[in-house]
């Protein structure tokens, strides 16, 4: 009896040991998914930095109404795309892009 009880011991402390590193291979595909889906986790990440920047970026701009880069001003949408991606406010590093080209720009830049 008191042998079994000494044998339990080490068992659960193994299962705790399996608990973390299950969860630890839970995290790694997670990171992993984020790896490979990186331009979702940007875009998500810096929808975050938009919401502040957008106000500021009206404030001083105004809406968005074509593109510099297709010359199209008849879609529904606009972005100011900033062009270096440090997000600064600085009125010089923003450009009026439709989403398309945004998206272009954001994942051509990302991917390097
Ligand atoms: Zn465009």
């Amino acid at each position: 009896m008191e042998n079994k009880t000494k044998r339990k011991r080490p068992d659960m402390i193994g299962n705790k040991n399996t608990l973390g590193l299950k969860h630890t291979e839970e995290w790694k595909e997670e990171a992993k998914k984020r790896m490979t889906g990186s331009k979702n986790h940007l875009w998500k990440g810096n929808k975050v930095g938009y919401v502040g920047l957008h106000h500021w970026l009206y404030r001083w701009l105004g809406k968005a109404n074509h593109c510099e880069v297709c010359g199209k001003n008849d879609k529904r949408m606009y972005h100011w795309c900033n062009i270096d991606h440090q997000y600064r406010r600085v009125l010089d590093d923003y450009i009026p892009m439709c989403v398309p080209c945004h998206r272009k720009y954001d994942y051509s830049k990302f991917k390097k």
